[in-house]
């Protein structure tokens, strides 16, 4: 039998009520159009026709890279300069292109048309758009839309603005269903079958994820559907759920052994586990899992690390770093500081830490060379230039591609942080 790992308790409140440094100045992130690349791979039936600019089409072509053996998923309408200019009809524009699009696709079930800064700068209306073509292509095609314009936004917010579009596609549930779980926020589907035995094992079900891997899949929801967040940006879609009848269970994120336990401990105390149950199946997967991490944290320990602002994931990363590898934390910076949802996860950080939201990123800069952390969380367009002064860097980008939730990817997720810090050693030496 497995020893009792105790599930820690919370020292004291955290940094529940810590101030926060708030920040409204230039930023540097990417537009919510990079949400494509993984929402596509996830819903295998879906297209992602953006309404945009050569720009869009570039930037979603090279985040994604060139699929040379796969029918393509995404695609971008190109506004010109005629659209621009108000010359052309751009709605009829749309509707010739998205007819011949499904023409020659007729393996698309669901077409996300997604909302660019030019289709919001000509004004093109993509949910009348989607409604006008649903008329013509449902029920073989459903036509929904969402933007993923740049404008104050940041990437992760083009998952979550997908999702909400998704919301009330759902079937409605039965009043008198059994309550079910939903599982909410794109997961690798690795990931996913993991959490789906983890599940089936204690016990809990129905449980469903959203996004569906296929479009005619959406899970209904209701009052009776509880559901857990797996990412920690999707406050539009929590919302979308909630006025359904849906309710959230509180809990951490399930990043780390302690973020994962506590993510099923919200499910199971939700779905009447008996605590014995849900030892007798968590404890052994805690326990490789925590032997997975002790290799990293003598590496890590001690090492200094700050957060720009960039995926959303930082408060879950920053308690998962201090907490199980115990990282110090010198700035933990994040896009938006969801209150409500990032509870219990602030409530584990070390009281005192450093948070800030929003960006004025010369400022941030400032603080971030003045403080010389060993590693340091960041976009793109910051990791050269910082990489260039000494800095070692790791980009937020590569944590949202990459599959860090559950047990048995605790020690992957360690490893993207020793692996800088180890490169940075090599070439140090
Ligand atoms: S949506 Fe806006 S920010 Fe994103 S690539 Fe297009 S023009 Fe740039």
């Amino acid at each position: 039998m497995s020893p009792v790992i105790p599930i820690r308790a919370e020292a004291d409140i955290g940094c529940a009520d810590a101030p926060v440094l708030r920040e409204r100045g230039q930023r540097e992130v990417f537009c919510g159009l990079t949400g494509i690349i993984w929402l596509h791979r996830k819903i295998q039936d879906a297209f992602f026709l953006v309404v945009g600019s050569r720009t869009c089409a570039h930037l979603v072509q090279s985040a994604a890279g060139v699929m040379i053996f796969a029918e393509p998923r995404f695609a971008t309408a190109i506004i010109d300069e005629r659209d621009l200019a108000g010359l052309a009809d751009a709605n009829t524009e749309l509707d010739r292109v998205v007819t011949r699009l499904l023409e020659r696709r007729p393996d698309i079930r669901m077409l996300f048309l997604v909302g660019s800064c030019p289709s919001e700068v000509i004004k093109l209306d993509l949910s009348r758009a989607a409604e006008r073509l649903s008329k013509t292509h449902l029920p073989k095609v459903r036509i929904l839309n969402y933007s993923g314009s740049g404008i104050e936004t940041t990437f992760t917010q083009g998952e979550d603005a997908c999702l909400a579009s998704l919301v009330p596609v759902a079937p409605v549930s039965a009043d008198d269903a059994a309550p079910s779980l939903l599982v909410v926020g794109t997961l690798a589907d690795v990931v996913e079958d993991q959490f789906m035995r983890l599940f089936a094992e204690l016990g809990i079900g129905p449980v469903r994820f959203f996004p569906p891997r296929r479009a005619g899949d959406v899970a209904p929801v209701g009052p009776n559907t509880r559901f857990l967040l797996a990412q920690p940006f999707l406050a539009d879609t929590a919302r979308a759920l909630e006025a359904r009848g849906a309710q959230r269970l509180p809990a951490p994120f399930p990043l780390g052994e302690e973020g994962t336990t506590l993510w099923l401990q919200a499910a199971a105390t939700a779905f009447g586990v008996a605590a014995a149950r849900f030892h007798e199946v968590t404890a052994p997967k805690r326990e490789r899992a925590q032997r997975a991490l002790a290799r990293h944290r003598s590496q890590l320990a001690g090492k200094r690390i700050f957060f720009f602002p960039d995926s959303q994931l930082e408060v879950p990363l920053a308690r998962f770093l201090s907490r199980e590898l115990e990282m110090a934390l010198v700035e933990v910076g994040t896009p938006y500081l969801h209150r409500q949802h990032l509870a219990q996860e602030l409530a584990l950080l070390p009281s005192g830490t450093a948070l800030s939201e929003g960006q004025d990123v010369d400022k941030q800069l400032d603080r971030c060379r003045a403080a010389r952390p060993d590693i340091v969380v960041c976009g793109l367009g910051l990791a050269n230039p910082l990489e260039a002064e000494g800095l070692t860097t790791k980009w937020a980008i590569e944590l949202v591609f990459t599959p860090i939730q559950g047990y048995d990817q605790a020690g992957d997720l360690a490893e993207l942080f020793t692996r800088p810090l180890l490169r940075r050693m090599k070439l140090v030496a």
